[in-house]
């Protein structure tokens, strides 16, 4: 039972503000401790499949969503260097009934921040954690400013650098992918057909999408040696990605010449953490999970996380058992995403001979058994946590 319940939760990022929105419907009364001046974020596109979708639709803010970006009308593989089409995937025609949205992260974070609030959260910015102490009866945490603050229960939705994670498993370091991506997001004309088209190239490829209000995301990979900072804040010149894709197509290079300066951003892999609760502490999210970003799935799978976290505590008496409830439901899908997003960067970047064969092996299967194709990740975006 969670009424008048105190939680205590890290990050006001989608899983945090998610799962305080959760709990506070179910009665308990939450605070969420983020570190940042404000409830804002850096330039971005997300996706939003149907699995994330039915979490924000059960949370009551799937009308917020559909109102905030288009609906995915398509996948399409291109050739990168000629532009040609390699696969087009009709999602509206083969999966009619169910929804991926395209929108801006700042629009996600706005809608998840004011369902908290409506739901009596009470949101803390300017709360950097700089200790989280589980050697004690109850979860103590010290911000940076030195005051201390101890809770009955605490979430660690406190992203890729989790603290909580860390106190619960101690320091893994992470092994640099030698992938970089470039992130920005340029204007658009009105009606851009709202399909999300992948330009693959030997080594590099590069993702874009219409996000609603006239915008256009654009996610650029390129593989090197070079060890670049694992950060959401990094700034690039815009030559140097230009230069990158300058063998792509003159659509590519066309939206890369409106780019200034990108986000940079080195693509690490991290282990899923083995641990994901103790000393009534428990870590959803990146925290838990993170991931490459070659599913689009960061976002849906701490969507999937928070639901299903808030129901377990709901339903169990001691919440060691929801915690342990939690991890055996969310633990091997969770792992089995973030491998499918590994293997994704590699398909995407063949070269020579290997490149021509998957093409053509795409193109066929794409004509003679879409459905089969489309289908391959059924498994991800079919997935209803809501029914737990
Ligand atoms: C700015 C930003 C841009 C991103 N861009 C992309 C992208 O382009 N593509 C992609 O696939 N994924 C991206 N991600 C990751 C993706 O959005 C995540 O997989 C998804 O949001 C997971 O949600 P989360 O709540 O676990 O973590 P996050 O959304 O990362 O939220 C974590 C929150 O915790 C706060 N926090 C962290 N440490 C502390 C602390 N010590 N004290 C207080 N607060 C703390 C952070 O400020 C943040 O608000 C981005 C994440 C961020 C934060």
């Amino acid at each position: 039972m969670l009424i008048g319940r105190r939680i205590t939760v890290i990050g006001a990022g989608v899983g945090g503000l998610a799962v305080a929105r959760a709990l506070a419907l179910h009665g308990a009364e939450v605070t969420v401790l983020e570190q940042a001046e404000a409830i804002r974020e850096v330039g971005a596109g997300i996706q939003i499949s149907p699995n994330g979708g039915r979490v924000m639709q059960a949370l009551g803010l799937g009308e917020d969503l559909v109102r905030s970006g288009p609906r995915c009308a398509g996948v399409e593989l291109l050739d990168g260097e000629t532009g040609a089409r390699v696969v087009r995937l009709d999602l509206a025609r083969l999966r009619p009934q169910e929804d991926y949205r395209l929108l801006h992260r700042a629009r996600l974070i706005e809608i998840l921040a004011e369902g908290a609030r409506d739901a009596g959260v009470q949101i803390r910015l300017l709360q950097k954690i700089a200790a989280v102490d589980l050697a004690g009866p109850r979860p103590r945490l010290v911000t940076e400013q030195g005051a201390e603050i101890e809770t009955d229960l605490l979430i660690g939705a406190d992203g890729l650098h989790s603290l909580t994670r860390a106190a619960l498993n101690g320091k893994v370091a992470p092994f640099f992918t030698h992938q970089v991506a470039w992130r920005a997001v340029i204007p658009c004309a009105e009606g851009e057909p709202p399909v999300a088209q992948v330009f693959m190239g030997a080594g590099k490829h590069l993702v874009s999408y219409p996000l609603g209000h006239r915008l256009r995301n654009i996610v650029a990979v390129e593989e090197r040696r070079a060890w670049v900072e694992e950060s959401w804040s990094l700034r690039d010149d815009g030559l140097t990605l230009n230069a990158a894709f300058e063998d792509f197509c003159p659509q590519v290079r066309g939206w890369l010449t409106q780019v200034d300066q990108p986000w940079l951003w080195g693509l690490f892999r991290h282990p899923v953490a083995g641990r994901w609760f103790g000393q009534g502490a428990v870590i959803l999210g990146d925290a838990a999970h993170p991931t490459l970003p070659f599913m689009a799935q960061g976002a849906s799978m701490a969507l999937e996380d928070a639901w299903v976290l808030a129901a377990m505590l709901a339903r169990h008496d001691e919440d060691a058992e929801a915690f342990a409830a939690y991890q055996a439901l969310r633990a091997e899908r969770c792992a089995a995403i973030v491998e499918a997003a590994n293997r994704n960067a590699r398909n995407y970047h063949l070269s020579g001979v290997q490149r021509a064969v998957g093409h053509l092996g795409m193109r066929l299967l794409s004509q003679m058994m879409p459905e089969k194709l489309v289908g391959r990740f059924d498994w991800i975006y079919g997935h209803d946590v809501t029914r737990v």
